[in-house]
Formats: structure tokens, sequence, C-alpha cells
């Protein structure tokens, strides 16, 4: 049963992280002129209104990104935020907050002309939102497809290089295992990627396996980033947000060091809220 639903979740403290480095990914990919991919194996809709009901109903985003733009960050911050803001800023030209890019919008803000996203999504629903949100739009392949298959079949992208953001629903059990097993099919078949994995924190996550089994992995220069709004141990709900990245780019983890500290003030939503930055892997 697919009951997970993005529209409830958009624009929370988890997507401010996610989306954040995500811009921050496709920048340092646009260094070059050479075309990239980027392969989201878990789309979602691609845009959210955050005045709708489901957004009203949690009212999540004013954690977040709600947050982050009433915030006054360091201008250290402020770079490290611009390239996910400016998007946002993008789809809100009046000033307000109320459309909000997903992941594939994001990506697609970000693009040049040679740039290419493979956007996969399971639910009927929310492929057939994704792919209106695309129409004619010749850069994008919107796909209704298990995104855990097309870590088979759509890699490697002929371009070459790019990133694959693989962000689950976490609905089901043995979804932590999953994330490594699809890791570890996707970079045998495409080692030079860049690779994203989203996991919530919660009080029952299995956080030091899940360690052990990446760094069992041994893929050279693995990162895992790790954001907790709130102690970790009071709570049953999503206390924390994490990243794992797989050849991220090369400044990317001593940017995050200078600037989680004060993002995490930001976001915090009581006692224990704390980030990390380490590495799992280094270089082979
Ligand atoms: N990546 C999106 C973003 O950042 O804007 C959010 C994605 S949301 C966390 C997870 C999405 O995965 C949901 O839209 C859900 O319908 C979809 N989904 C669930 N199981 C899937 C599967 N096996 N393959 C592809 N998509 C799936």
């Amino acid at each position: 049963p697919m009951n997970y639903r993005h529209s409830y979740h958009a624009g929370n403290f988890a997507d401010v992280l996610k989306h954040a480095v995500l811009a921050q990914i496709i920048t340092y990919l646009k260094r070059k002129d050479q075309a990239f991919r980027i392969i989201d194996t878990h789309a979602g809709i691609g845009l959210y209104d955050l005045s709708s009901k489901e957004a009203q109903k949690t009212g999540e985003w004013h954690g977040g990104v709600g947050r982050v733009m009433e915030a006054k960050p360091s201008d250290q911050l402020a770079a490290f935020l611009a390239p996910w803001l400016t998007a946002v800023r993008e789809m809100n030209p009046d000033g307000g907050m109320r459309l909000y890019p997903g992941s594939p919008k994001l990506a697609r803000l970000l693009f040049r002309k040679q740039d290419r996203l493979s956007a996969i999504e399971l639910h009927p629903a929310d492929a057939k939102q994704l792919r209106s949100v695309f129409e004619g739009d010749y850069q994008v392949r919107v796909t209704e497809l298990d995104g855990w298959l097309s870590l088979g079949a759509h890699l490697p992208p002929k371009e070459k290089r790019g990133l694959v953001l693989i962000d689950p629903p976490f609905e089901q059990e043995g979804e932590f295992d999953r994330l490594v097993d699809g890791l570890a099919r996707a970079t045998r078949r495409f080692p030079g990627g860049t690779y994203m994995l989203w996991h919530p924190i919660k009080a029952d996550s299995p956080l030091a396996t899940f360690d052990k089994k990446l760094i069992a992995l041994a893929r050279p220069r693995t990162l895992t980033v790790r954001l907790l709004v709130r102690d970790n141990k009071i709570s049953p709900s999503l206390n924390g947000t994490g990243l794992v990245i797989v050849n991220p780019p090369f400044t990317l983890e001593s940017e995050l060091k200078a600037v989680l500290p004060e993002l995490v003030t930001i976001l915090a939503e009581g006692p224990g809220a704390v980030s990390e930055v380490r590495v799992l892997v280094g270089e082979s």
C-alpha cells in the first residue's frame, strides 16, 4: 500500500537540508560545460501548494522553509542556501511563500539547456501530476515505475555524469537495507556518479547498523550528514533527517561543517538539536 503523500510534509526541516544540498550539488556540476543528468528515483509531484489542505493540516513547512525565509543568516549560510532559495523565490515572484518546488522541479529550475532529468514516481496519481508539471519539457522524462528498478535500468546515464537522488517514503520495513542494497547495485553500474540518499531519524531508526553496512560496502568518498531538531530519545516522531552522499563535491564536507550548526539553531524544536558531518569511507 502506498499511503505516503509528500504534500503533508513539503518544505519541512528535512526538505530544507535535502533541497539545499541538492541545489549545492547541482551548482557544482554546472562548473563544467558538459551535460549532466539527475535521476530522481522517488520524485513526488514536483510542485507543492503550501496553501493546500494537506500542507495546512500539518503546518510542517512553517518549521522548515518558513523559518529559513524569516531568518537572518550569516553571509556564509546565506551563500550556502542561495542556489536553493533563489529557486524557491523564483516560484513565488509576488514575495509570499505558496509554491514549494520539490526535488525534480528544483533540479529543473537550476538546469542549463544541456542538462536532463529522469524523474521516477510509482504512485499513479503522483506520477500523473508530475507529468503535468513537465508537460512539453524535452529536458525532463517522467516515468511511472518502481524507483528501485530504475537503479538498474537507467544507469549509467548516457551523459556519464550526474546525481542519483534516492528519497523513499520509509513506510515499509527494511527501507534502510533497501537503501544500502540500492546503492551497492547503482554504484556498480555507475561508479562515477554522485549519490544522495535520504533517511529519517527517529528513536528506533537503526542508524548504527546502517553506518556499519555503508562502511562495509566501502564505496570511496561516502559522507553521512545528520541534523536533529530535538533529542532523539524522547519523542517517537521524526526528530531528525539524514543524508548519505557518495562522491560529493570536494568542497561540500567543509561547507556543511561550517554552516550546519547555524542551520540547526534556525530549525531547532527543542533541546538536543545538533548536526553531524562524518566521513564513513574515505578516498580509495
Ligand atoms: N523526492 C521528493 C522531493 O524531494 O520533493 C519527495 C519524495 S517523497 C519523500 C517519496 C515519494 O516516493 C512519494 O511521492 C511516493 O509516492 C513515492 N514512492 C513510493 N514508493 C515508490 C517506489 N517504489 N518507486 C518510486 N516512487 C515511490
